[in-house]
């Protein structure tokens, strides 16, 4: 039997014991809701400050007429709303509130139609460490999620269940095909979960950004998951990385007129100590320390000539000791 049975699965409760579930329940609430309003076909990310904290949507086009509208928070501003004692048909007309500004008059729509109470939910990042048990197979969320800020985890469902189909197909029995099918889908799921596990924490912390320029705002939020590196985002928007990059190195203290470069070499200032460029290279026997957040000790290594370890030779590792 192939358990695909959702995010909540019975079967992966029932036999919790074999399937040993790992359930980490996060930190922010989430109502999933759906609205006419058009939205590009990329992701749409909107952030509203209110009289009770920060609340912000995650929006994306579903088909042509609908869009799915993800409304997040963090618990102290749910609890602050009161969304907990809400009705659901409150809730939303508190969502549509927060939002008109993006909503141009339309409404948003709950598929909760069953859920009684607000609709409201906490992610739970779930992971099993044994797939399958008997002739009892996890597929899809009853295996394991991942966060919906990276939108992959249909995808991931859907692999899975190309993976245990051939595997069901090409081995013998039951037991060698859920062996297979486990071996092939876990690293792929773990490297998933892993990137949605920075997105979800970028989401957990977003507090912390909302001082950043814009500039620095949206490439925080665009690289937050770390499955998109700097180059990567060159690839795919190369005009907005060049003025980001500009927009960088001004902050920098680079003259304007200056062409734009690689953010690695530009100056780097922390407190009194002011580097040429970002990039360093340490002698070997001190590159453990390196990796420890910088002291003093940096300061007096680094600040004579402002460049790296290498470069300058008025290294002393004594200095660094204890
Ligand atoms: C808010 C939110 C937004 C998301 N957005 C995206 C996105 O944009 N892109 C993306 O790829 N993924 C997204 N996901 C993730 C995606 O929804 C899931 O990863 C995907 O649906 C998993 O598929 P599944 O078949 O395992 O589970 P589900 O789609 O949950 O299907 C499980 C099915 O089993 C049924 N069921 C449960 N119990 C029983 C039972 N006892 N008997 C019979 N039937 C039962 C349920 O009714 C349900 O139909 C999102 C998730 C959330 C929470």
């Amino acid at each position: 039997m192939v358990a695909c049975d959702g995010l909540n699965s019975k079967t992966r409760t029932d036999y919790a014991e074999h399937f040993q579930p790992d359930i980490d329940t996060r930190k922010c609430k989430f109502v999933w809701l759906g609205t006419h309003q058009k939205f590009d076909d990329a992701f749409t990310f909107i952030f509203e400050e209110t009289d009770k904290g920060w609340v912000w949507a995650h929006a994306y086009q579903f088909d042509d007429e609908t869009a799915t509208f993800i409304v997040e928070c963090s618990q102290e501003t749910w609890d602050a709303y009161g969304f907990g004692e809400m009705t659901k048909e409150d809730s939303i007309a508190t969502c549509e509130e927060i939002f008109k500004d993006h909503l141009d008059g339309h409404a948003l729509i709950s598929n909760a139609h069953h859920v009684r109470g607000s609709a409201w939910l906490s992610f739970p990042r779930v992971l099993c460490n044994s797939w399958s048990h008997d002739n009892i197979v996890l597929m899809g969320d009853a295996a394991a999620t991942a966060h919906f800020s990276i939108g992959s985890g249909t995808k991931l469902a859907l692999e899975s269940a190309i993976a245990l189909a051939n595997y069901l197909h090409s081995e013998t029995d039951l037991k060698s095909a859920f062996g297979k099918y486990e071996d092939e889908r876990r690293l792929e799921v773990l490297r998933l979960q892993s990137a949605a596990r920075n997105s979800m924490e970028w989401f957990e912390e977003i507090e912390r950004y909302f001082d950043f320029d814009p500039v620095q705002f949206t490439y925080s939020l665009l690289t937050r998951s770390q499955r998109i590196s700097h180059e990567n985002l060159r690839l795919r928007d190369a005009k907005w990385l060049g003025e980001a990059e500009g927009w960088f190195q001004r902050q920098a203290g680079v003259p304007a007129n200056d062409g734009v470069r690689h953010p690695m070499f530009v100056p780097f200032k922390l407190r009194e100590m002011e580097l040429k460029t970002e990039s360093l290279c340490p002698r070997w026997p001190i590159i453990r320390r390196l990796m420890a957040a910088p002291t003093d000790c940096h300061l007096v290594h680094y600040a004579p000539t402002g460049q790296g370890w290498c470069s300058n030779g008025l290294y002393r590792d004594d200095l660094c000791v204890g």
